[in-house]
C-alpha cells in the first residue's frame, strides 16, 4: 500500500497484484472473476478481490489461511476507471506514458504506480492492445494492476504466445476450463448455500432425474412469452428431456404398470426471473398425466421479476439458483445468458440451448442445440489488429477454438 501511494511504480516487487473490480450481474461476475484467477496464475501475481456490499459473504475465501478481500483503506475501489482514464493501459500506451521498451530497457521502476486494465466489452469486443504479446510484456511491469471485466476473458489468455506453454500444461483439455477453476475457486458463502441446500433437499433430492430449465429474458430483447414458452416445449419434446401429456386429465398409471419409465420422478427446476414459465408449466403436469407415465414435479426456487444486481438478498437467491441448475442431470438453457453458461459450466455438461430467435419470423427453425463443448462463450473476442493479419479470426488456426453456437461472432475453448 505504501509502494502504491508512494506514486511511482518502483523496483519489481517480491508480491505483485491483480485487484478484481466487479460489474454487471453474477453469471458476468463470476467468469470475469475465474478469468482473473487464470491471469494471476500466469502472470505470478496476487489476486485481490474489491467485495462491494452487495456481495458481502456471497463467496467463501478460496484461499485457507489467508484473505482475497483488498483491505477496507485500500484507495481506488470506487474510481470508475473506464477505457478513457489516463490510467488505462491503453490510454497509457497512446500517451507515451508506457512503451513497449520501459521494460525491456530497465525502466519500469519509473512507471506509474498502478495500471487500470479495461477488459469490458467495447461494443462486443475487447480493446486493441489488451492480447498481444508485447502488451502483456509491458503489462508485466507493474508491481499493481486493477482490472475490470464483464467478459470471460480466459479465453483470450489462450491467445497470448507467453502464456502457451503453462495454459498446455494446466489444461490438456481445453473444454474444461471454466469447469475446474469455477469449482476450485467459487464456494457459495453460507446464506446461499443455505438457500440450495434446503431447496435440494426438499424438493430436489428425491428425484429420479432433474432437469434445469433456464430462462432469461432481457429488456434489450423482449422475446414473447408464448414464443419463448414453445420453443422449449418444443426443445424438451425432440429431445426426449419431458414427456407427452396423455391429452386429458387423468390417474397416474399404477406402479405395476410394465413400462421401464412408470412411476418415476421426474423433477423439473425452473429458474427464471418471471413466474409465468413455471406456472405453465405446473399446471400443464399437474393438470394431467403423462404418456411415459413418469410423473412430472415442477419447481421454481424464486421470481424477483427484475435484476437487482445491487441487493445482496437477490444476489444470493441468484447464486443459490446457478448452483442448484448445476446439479442438474439436463439443462435447457436461454442464449447469450452468462447466468446459465456458469451454471452448466459448474455442472460439467452441455445443456440444450434455445436457438436465438430469427426476428423477421419471430421463431427459430431449429429450437435447441447442443454446444461443442461445457465451456462458457466469450461474447467479445479481443480486437487483434495489434497482431498479424492472419490471427484477426484466431478459429482459422487455433485448434481448440470454435464459434459459439449463440453467439456467431464469440469464441469458446473445446477440447
Ligand atoms: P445474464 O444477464 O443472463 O448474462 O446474467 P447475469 O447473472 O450477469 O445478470 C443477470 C442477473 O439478473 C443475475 O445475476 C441475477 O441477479 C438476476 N437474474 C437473472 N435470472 C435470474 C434467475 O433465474 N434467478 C434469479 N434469482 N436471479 C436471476
Amino acid at each position: 500500500m505504501a509502494q502504491l501511494r508512494s506514486g511511482r511504480n518502483g523496483e519489481r516487487g517480491e508480491c505483485r497484484y491483480v485487484v478484481w473490480l466487479p460489474v454487471q450481474g453474477l453469471g458476468n461476475r463470476m467468469l470475469s472473476l475465474v478469468s482473473t484467477f487464470l491471469y494471476a496464475l500466469l502472470t505470478a501475481r496476487v489476486l485481490l478481490v474489491h467485495e462491494p456490499p452487495e456481495m458481502e459473504g456471497l463467496f467463501c475465501e478460496p484461499f485457507p489461511g489467508t484473505s482475497w478481500l483488498l483491505p477496507a483503506t485500500f484507495p481506488y475501489k470506487d474510481v470508475r476507471f473506464g477505457s478513457e482514464s489516463k490510467e488505462s493501459y491503453v490510454s497509457m500506451l497512446h500517451n507515451n506514458v508506457v512503451r513497449y521498451d520501459d521494460v525491456d530497457g530497465g525502466n519500469a521502476g519509473a512507471l506509474p504506480p498502478y495500471v487500470y486494465l479495461h477488459l469490458e466489452n467495447m461494443n462486443l469486443r475487447l480493446q486493441n492492445h489488451t492480447f498481444c504479446e508485447e502488451d502483456h510484456r509491458a503489462l508485466d511491469g507493474f508491481n499493481w494492476m486493477l482490472l475490470r471485466s464483464d467478459s470471460y476473458f480466459a479465453v483470450a489468455l489462450f491467445l497470448v504466445p507467453t502464456y502457451r506453454d503453462d495454459l498446455e500444461r494446466m489444461f490438456p483439455s481445453k473444454g474444461s476450463v471454466f469447469h475446474h477453476l469455477g469449482r476450485y475457486l467459487l464456494h457459495p458463502g453460507n446464506p446461499a448455500w443455505g438457500i440450495a441446500q434446503r431447496f435440494f433437499d426438499g424438493y430436489l433430492a428425491g428425484a429420479d432425474q432433474r432437469l434445469g430449465v433456464q430462462v432469461r429474458i432481457v429488456w434489450h430483447h423482449p422475446v414473447p412469452f408464448d414464443v419463448m414458452f414453445d420453443q422449449i416445449l418444443r426443445c424438451t419434446r425432440e429431445h426426449g428431456l419431458l414427456p407427452r401429456l396423455t391429452g386429458e386429465p387423468s390417474l397416474v398409471r399404477p406402479s405395476s404398470n410394465s413400462t421401464a419409465k412408470a412411476n418415476k420422478v421426474k423433477a423439473v427446476l425452473v429458474v427464471s426471473l418471471k413466474p409465468e414459465y413455471y406456472d405453465k408449466l405446473h399446471a400443464m403436469y399437474y393438470n394431467n398425466a403423462t404418456d411415459s407415465g413418469e410423473l412430472v414435479t415442477v419447481y421454481q426456487p424464486s421470481h424477483d421479476q427484475d435484476q437487482h444486481t445491487e441487493a445482496r438478498a437477490h444476489n444470493e437467491r441468484a447464486l443459490a439458483e446457478i448452483f442448484l441448475l448445476s446439479y442438474c442431470d439436463e439443462m435447457v438453457t436461454t442464449s447469450w445468458s452468462t447466468f446459465g453458461y456458469v451454471a452448466h459450466a459448474l455442472a460439467g455438461l452441455r445443456p440444450r440451448l434455445l436457438a436465438p430467435l430469427d426476428l423477421s419470423k419471430m421463431r427459430s427453425d431449429v429450437a435447441c442445440v447442443r454446444p461443442a463443448s461445457i465451456e462458457p462463450c466469450l461474447h467479445s473476442p479481443p480486437s487483434l489488429v495489434c497482431r498479424r493479419a492472419q490471427d484477426l479470426d484466431p478459429v482459422a488456426h487455433v485448434p481448440f477454438l470454435r464459434h459459439c453456437e449463440d453467439v456467431d461472432f464469440g469464441l469458446k475453448l473445446v477440447d
